[in-house]
């Protein structure tokens, strides 16, 4: 069961993510894990890949397709593995594919959480926070009993400036001109699988695994 899991912010990736490792017991290797795992052990990608990350540098693909290859390369990978947040770009996923190659491996499904990008503006402009206690709502999943005031206190709620509306559309904007060329490369391949995360989270579980159930 070799998948990759794609989905733009506010799709629900991190839940299915952990849903996914739980049920079948394969590890997630999201990029962040694996950049601070290489360094903790010391590795000499690691070293280098540290030494791009204290300079406030981008790590180069050739070290980090490097650590993608030593990580896949660990025994724990063997029934298979859950990759999020790599690869980004068509020469990652490209190097991605010699690596499978030459480890003997393919990547089964890229699995990716669809939703309308307006539904994720909704989505991640709705979080609000009590300026007195620091409780966090959602307008969506968790709102307040009266608009503007927190259950708990009494406290006025407010919006964290790095989720207004201008600020969360940029980024959004930005991770669909990044994902749509993946998407793409990974559809032309036979791999990419949409599933419909406009649904409740279950639904949404339910729909992956039905699709990656028969892998295992
Ligand atoms: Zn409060």
């Amino acid at each position: 069961m070799n998948l990759i899991l794609m989905g733009l912010p506010g799709a629900g990736k991190g839940t299915q993510a952990e849903r996914i490792i739980a049920k079948y017991n394969i590890p997630h290797i999201s990029t962040g894990d694996m950049f601070r795992a290489a360094i903790k052990e010391g590795t000499a990608l690691g070293l280098q890949a540290k030494s791009f990350m204290d300079k406030g540098e981008l790590v180069p693909d050739e070290v980090t397709i490097g650590i993608v290859r030593e990580r896949l390369s660990k025994s724990d990978c063997e029934k298979g593995f859950l990759l999020d947040g790599f690869p980004r770009t068509v020469a990652q996923a490209s190097a991605l594919e010699d690596i499978t190659g030459s480890l003997n491996k393919k990547i089964d499904y890229v699995v990716n959480i669809q939703v309308d990008p307006s539904l994720l503006l909704k989505r991640l402009t709705g979080r609000r926070i009590c300026k007195d206690c620091g409780a966090t709502y959602h307008l969506i999943f968790n709102p307040p009993a009266t608009e503007g005031v927190c259950d708990k206190c009494g406290g006025e709620l407010y919006q964290r400036s790095d989720d207004n509306e201008a600020t969360v559309a940029t980024r959004l904007e930005v991770n669909i001109k990044q994902s749509e060329p993946l998407l793409h490369f990974y559809e032309e391949l036979g791999y990419l699988r949409s599933i419909d995360g406009e649904q409740e989270m279950d639904a949404v579980f339910a729909d992956i695994d039905a699709l990656i159930g028969g892998l295992a």
